[in-house]
């Protein structure tokens, strides 16, 4: 299995779905982490250029933790919109992974680039598929599931799927900490504590499913995206 996460931003994917990535990269499926912002706004009293090279070496960093191949950014934050252009990009990701699954955010996550990354993957997804449709990378034409993310807190998010990182809340963390640029950030702008934030949204879902900790999806369910591979994937022990 080939499994490509999309999210905005470098700590997206850490707060949301890396335990699911660690427990299939264990199991020996190969992982493709993107984000299309830079993370050059994530900051206060540092220039954006500077942040943007800080935050792409924090996500390298936790990308390798799982082995996974980090890919992005195509924009800078808040610089992200639903164009031609952009989309090309995002097809150009996909077709480069050639993945049989896809994660990324939900439609009603809580900030613009979380939103217009769910819209560029769904459109991408269909148009990756098109052989007419040409690009830089070669067509990929299976039509691939794709799961959505929890929201930021879990809020106004119907989970259809949880997998179970109870055995990988702690490399989930050790993710996360690798940016540490975002740790004073999102105390201060966000009031958010990121372990602890990460700790309870995890219990939350845990508790949901009858496991310590989870992570919580949602299928999206169009003609022809829901396959067996999703089944198998997402089944808890
Ligand atoms: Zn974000």
């Amino acid at each position: 299995m080939r499994i490509l996460a999309v999210g905005a931003h470098p700590d997206d994917l850490e707060f949301l779905c890396a335990g699911t990535l660690a427990k299939y990269s264990k199991e020996g499926h190969k992982i493709f982490m993107a984000h299309l912002c830079n993370g050059d706004m994530g900051g206060r009293n540092i220039k954006p250029e500077e942040l943007a090279k800080i935050r792409d070496k924090e996500s390298k960093a936790a990308a390798k933790l799982v082995g996974a191949e980090a890919l992005g950014p195509i924009a800078g934050d808040l610089d992200l919109y639903p164009t031609k252009e952009m989309r090309i990009r995002v097809v150009d990701i996909i077709r480069h992974s050639k993945p049989n699954l896809i994660f990324t955010h939900s439609p009603n996550d809580y900030m613009p680039d979380h939103v217009i990354t769910s819209q560029l993957v769904f459109d991408a997804v269909f148009t990756a598929t098109l052989p007419l449709y040409k690009t830089k990378y070669k067509v990929h034409e299976p039509i691939v599931p794709v799961f959505y993310l929890d929201t930021m807190a879990g809020i106004g998010f119907e989970p259809t799927d949880y997998v179970d990182i109870t055995d990988f809340i702690n490399i989930k963390k050790k993710m996360l900490l690798c940016h540490k640029s975002q740790y004073k950030w999102l105390k201060g702008h966000h009031n958010a504590e990121v372990t602890n934030f990460l700790e309870i949204m995890a219990k939350f879902r845990g508790l949901q499913c009858g496991v310590l900790y989870a992570e919580a999806f949602r299928r999206l369910n169009v003609w022809g995206r829901i396959k067996e591979v999703s089944q198998s994937l997402f089944r808890l022990p």
